[in-house]
């Protein structure tokens, strides 16, 4: 833990060490879901009259508290020092400003969580897992392409990241460019829009490791998919690892190319289950130690019985938690655990049904039930029916077959493909997300759904 010490402050290293230390214990409880029991390793690198700069065990670790704890060190500095303090944190002597600054020679962003040592494996990862491990251990030389698929919230981008951080470990010099589909995407039309193709084609075709999270964004992209499918063959033929991820199977995937399914098969293909109930108490666990926080296996078994279709739920159910402990002072029983989980354990176990959801949007767009299962194809009621498919995709566990089926008898491709529109509509336009959220806060809202 060493303190360099700038003079300029006049305190002792012991003082600094102090200060530091009710300064960690205050963002602790500025910020309880962004700390981790890893910030005991940070250490003061100077504390001068206005700036204090923290040294962090890595460049993961370096990011992730720029990005997500500044704003709570900064608010703690200010409070414990009484000065106005700007808070930079730093690794390897290199400064971190903010992740729209970071540029991808310096490496992809790596979430520190997202390790193999941090993940559970049970049951309905185990092959993934164990998929991941091999690739990770020998790029190039076992599976290639690795293909991990699943729904959301099930561990893909920790698995992602995960052999990212392997590769890493083992050999610093490895080029590895990780990123979502999106960002590919993005690249390459800011590509074609620069004139600088060339210069893509080189940053993604020298690469030793090419990981794409979310591979399904390329659905219905054209030209991007072409470009994808010469990134691939030129990775491919020269032995470099690929390794995609996607909330379905390649031939699941609307509007994707016939010769891209057939290459993303070419290797393995490992589908990732939701977790079954130990391993969902394990993860609770697993992720409460991350935090430093104390969990009960009453508390836990609580939180997984109740939460069992999203990983990501049961880390909020958590961090609500440690949050209202934290924050209100009480101690953290299974009755307080209860009372803080009221609303979102009630929202996620209300039974939603497809007929819910076409009420609430008929009668938002003001429009006949019997449109929405009608063949009828206008502007006017397609969308909405898109939407009835994204939100009962979102909302409900029912199969595309059956969300197609009681919406005019179409089949699960039709369902896909309204699926993916909506969403990206909703990134893409304010307006549409606005009308998702209020929409889904109608439904779930007591009075259109029934206690399961
Ligand atoms: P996906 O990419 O499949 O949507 P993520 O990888 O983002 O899901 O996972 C969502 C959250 O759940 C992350 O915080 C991740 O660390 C956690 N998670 C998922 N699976 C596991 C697991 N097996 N063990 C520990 N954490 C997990
Ligand atoms: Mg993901």
């Amino acid at each position: 833990m060493g303190i360099v010490f700038i003079k300029e402050c006049g305190l002792a290293t012991g003082e600094v060490e102090n200060i530091f230390a009710e300064i960690l214990d205050r963002a602790r409880t500025l910020d309880p879901v962004n700390m981790r029991k890893w910030f005991d390793n940070l250490h003061v690198v100077h504390l001068t009259g206005g700036a204090l700069e923290i040294g962090c065990p890595d460049e993961a670790c370096a990011q992730f508290l720029q990005n997500s704890c500044r704003s709570a060190f900064t608010r703690a500095a200010q409070q414990i020092t009484g000065h106005l303090v700007t808070v930079q944190f730093s690794a390897n002597g290199r400064a971190h400003r903010s992740a729209k600054g970071q540029r991808h020679e310096a490496g992809p962003m790596l979430h520190p969580d997202y390790t193999f040592d941090n993940f559970v494996v049970g049951p309905s990862n185990r092959f993934a897992h164990a998929s991941c491990i091999a690739v990770s251990q020998s790029p190039g030389n076992t599976y290639n392409p690795l293909f991990v698929y699943g729904n959301s919230g099930l561990g893909k981008t920790h698995l992602l990241h995960a052999v990212c951080h392997e590769i890493k470990s083992k050999s610093a010099s490895a080029v590895i460019q990780l990123l979502s589909c999106e960002a590919f995407v993005n690249c390459f039309i800011q590509a074609i829009e620069q004139g600088d193709l060339p210069g893509f084609q080189s940053r993604f075709r020298s690469v030793d490791t090419l990981i794409i999270d979310d591979i399904q964004f390329l659905r219905g992209r054209e030209h991007s998919q072409e470009e994808f499918f010469h990134t691939f063959n030129a990775l491919y033929s020269n032995g470099r690892q690929i390794i995609l991820s996607a909330d379905c199977a390649p031939s699941e995937i609307p509007s994707l190319e016939e010769r891209l399914i057939s290459r993303f098969n070419w290797g393995l293909v490992a589908r990732i289950d939701p977790p079954s109930y130990e391993t969902r108490m394990a993860i609770v666990q697993k992720k409460a130690h991350l935090r430093g926080f104390a969990v009960s296996d009453e508390i836990a078994g609580y939180i997984a019985r109740k939460l069992h279709a999203n990983i990501r739920e049961l880390e909020g159910a958590l961090t609500t938690i440690y949050a209202v402990s934290m924050t209100t002072g009480r101690e953290v029983t299974l009755e307080m655990a209860q009372t803080a989980l009221n609303g979102q354990i009630e929202a996620s176990v209300r039974h939603i049904r497809i007929s819910d959801i076409t009420d609430v949007v008929a009668r938002h767009f003001n429009i006949r039930l019997a449109d929405l299962q009608s063949k009828k194809r206008s502007q006017s009621i397609a969308e909405p029916r898109q939407i009835c498919m994204y939100l009962a995709r979102q909302l409900t566990k029912h199969s595309l077959e059956e969300i197609g089926g009681h919406l005019g008898g179409r089949d699960h491709t039709t369902v896909m493909h309204a699926c993916g529109k909506i969403e990206d509509l909703q990134k893409a336009n304010p307006k549409m997300h606005a009308t998702l959220e209020l929409l889904t806060s109608q439904i779930t809202q007591s009075g259109y759904s029934s206690a399961s």
